[in-house]
């Protein structure tokens, strides 16, 4: 059994860096530290991070609501919670709350190899990873095959939303230009593809549990 992941919580770590940290003192440094290990998900920093994808594609994909609502306890706060689509009879669909499709990629952070990560891509990212698969199978390769490496890094838009890219790294490029990291060799790919998600990552809520969340939102 994995272990069970709540989806509000995962909105609060989105700002979290995985990057590598110039200072280890103090306790902010030490809380990230303890939420990177305990996470699941693969978050794109302020620093580039280097990648590699353990599938050709996405391993499954699911619609998410993303609801904000002002904290009862500080109304000044803006609490989001993000929360699967049912897709069909899903209470917030029914109340007009209109959800954001995810796709869902097993990756592997070279900053901590030994552990196979989540991206929970939203549209921009997806596309950006879509058009990179597509240049790919133009010359018969794929996004995980062995010697291939990923920079991942985002960019804040003026309009307050990042956009992300990704560039592609050769094992030649990673040894001259990303001098700390070690590339990962075919049979550790192979040993992390063993350890890789399935679909059984969404766990879906009961349309009773969204109902109930829907009805304690206020007016
Ligand atoms: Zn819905």
């Amino acid at each position: 059994m994995r272990q069970a992941r709540t989806t509000a919580t995962r909105e609060s770590t989105e700002t979290m860096s995985t990057g590598v940290r110039q200072s280890r003192g103090g306790f902010g440094t030490f809380d990230k530290a303890v939420k990177a290990l305990n996470s699941t998900t693969f978050q794109v920093g302020d620093d580039s991070e280097v990648i590699v994808f353990l599938d050709q594609e996405n391993f499954t994909y699911a619609l998410r609501h993303w609801v904000k609502y002002p904290d009862p306890e500080n109304p000044k706060n803006q609490i989001t919670r993000v929360e699967y689509c049912l897709e069909e009879d899903c209470p917030l669909c029914d109340v007009g709350d209109r959800p954001k499709a995810t796709a869902y990629f097993n990756v592997v952070d070279l900053g901590s190899p030994n552990k196979v990560l989540v991206w929970e891509a939203t549209p921009d990212p997806t596309g950006a990873i879509q058009k990179e698969f597509n240049k790919l199978v133009k010359k018969g390769q794929n996004l995980n095959d062995d010697g291939l490496y990923w920079v991942v890094s985002k960019e804040k838009g003026k309009n307050g939303f990042y956009s992300y890219s990704i560039d592609k790294l050769t094992e030649e490029e990673l040894a001259t230009e990303w001098k700390k990291l070690s590339p990962l060799t075919g049979a550790q790919r192979d040993a992390l593809r063993h350890r890789a998600y399935d679909e059984s990552y969404i766990e879906y809520k009961t349309r009773e549990e969204i109902q109930e969340f829907v009805d304690s939102l206020p007016e």
